[in-house]
């Protein structure tokens, strides 16, 4: 799994052979859908907007009601608002609904019904992102522009092997968009990753840049340790001014020669004085502090409150002396 990608650094063969690899099996196993083999912009939109958090199967539905509709921009340009979202009615997501019909009458006044051609022009659009406007631009114009999308993310993030950020999920799906086939390469890589590189369990025998891939399967995820939970216990032992405080031994691993309160047993003491929350690398404390006098035996000392400030201190010591007020607020690591 943590092999090397097998597009280092994406070279021009390498960029070749994954287009080539995929367009085939694109053309092969692409899904029927409506709006497959339509190059009219409008139509184009449209699914893209549908789609967006909505499976495809519940769309196809939707696509073809609507366009029978509204079949032109003109049309839904031209309808009600109420037109429009009962036509949308059960999609869910209405904004989008309402973002489509406003920018359908934007482009129909403003720009003489020209669906704008470039994905720069198309941005400036209300409701359309970077995503929709490079769908719609590869897609219905050809421009040779690249889409990262859910699926894309995940198959781009496998065959590399690695995490991508999304900047450089970007910049990869740029390098490797077909020059001659932009719209079908973003809709193939799209596809894999709706069809064959599953979220769980990706379906790598039947995967047509399989030879490519550094993960041929999931990514590994970096779990999170379970956090513990403890309780722990601590007496506050205050006489004329001085508080009892003990050293920790200078061998153990964890913050040896530090000073802290002495741990007590539960129960013990005048009654809880004070409960605080306190995390150590994967375990959360739950602090219970009482007043009781100092332990009988063990190391400790009676140390004056002017020369805590002094000490070096546990973090958790220093908080208990803060909340107690038997150090002031100010006291902080730097006095130390
Ligand atoms: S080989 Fe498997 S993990 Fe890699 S891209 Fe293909 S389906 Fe996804």
């Amino acid at each position: 799994m943590s092999q090397r990608s097998k597009l280092p650094g994406i070279t021009l063969s390498d960029r070749v052979l994954f287009r080539r690899r995929l367009l085939r099996w694109y053309d092969r196993h692409k899904r029927d859908l409506p709006w497959r083999g339509s190059r009219d912009p409008y139509h184009i939109w449209l699914s893209e907007i549908m789609l967006q958090q909505t499976r495809v199967a519940a769309v196809v539905e939707y696509y073809q009601r609507f366009l029978r509709r509204f079949p032109t921009i003109h049309a839904l340009a031209a309808a009600r608002a109420s037109s429009v979202l009962a036509a949308w009615s059960g999609l869910g997501y209405y904004r989008r609904a309402r973002m489509l019909h406003a920018t359908a009458r934007e482009i129909v006044c403003e720009n003489a019904a020209e669906f704008p051609r470039t994905s720069r022009d198309l941005r400036a659009l209300p409701g359309i992102g970077r995503y929709t406007a490079a769908a719609v631009a590869s897609i219905a114009f050809g421009e040779v522009t690249a889409v990262v999308d859910g699926n894309v993310e995940r198959v781009l993030q496998r065959v590399q092997g690695r995490k991508i950020a999304t900047r450089e999920l970007w910049e990869t799906a740029s390098t490797l968009v077909s020059p001659g086939r932009s719209g079908d390469f973003n809709q193939a890589l799209m596809e894999l990753g709706a069809t064959v590189c599953l979220p769980r369990q990706p379906q790598c025998a039947k995967c047509p840049v399989s030879t490519m891939c550094a993960s041929r399967g999931e990514l590994p995820t970096t779990k999170q340790p379970r956090r513990k939970k403890r309780d722990i216990y601590y007496g506050l032992s205050c006489q004329n001014d001085s508080v009892f405080l003990q050293q920790r031994p200078r061998d153990v691993s964890l913050m040896p020669g530090m000073w802290e309160l002495p741990e007590a047993a539960p129960g013990n003491g005048n009654g809880s004085c004070l409960t605080l929350r306190h995390s150590i690398t994967v375990t959360d404390y739950t602090v219970r502090v009482s007043r009781q006098p100092p332990p009988l035996h063990g190391p400790g000392r009676w140390v004056p409150r002017a020369q805590i400030t002094r000490l070096p201190l546990t973090g958790l010591a220093r908080k208990i002396l803060r909340a107690t007020k038997v150090v002031c607020k100010q006291f902080s690591q730097s006095n130390l």
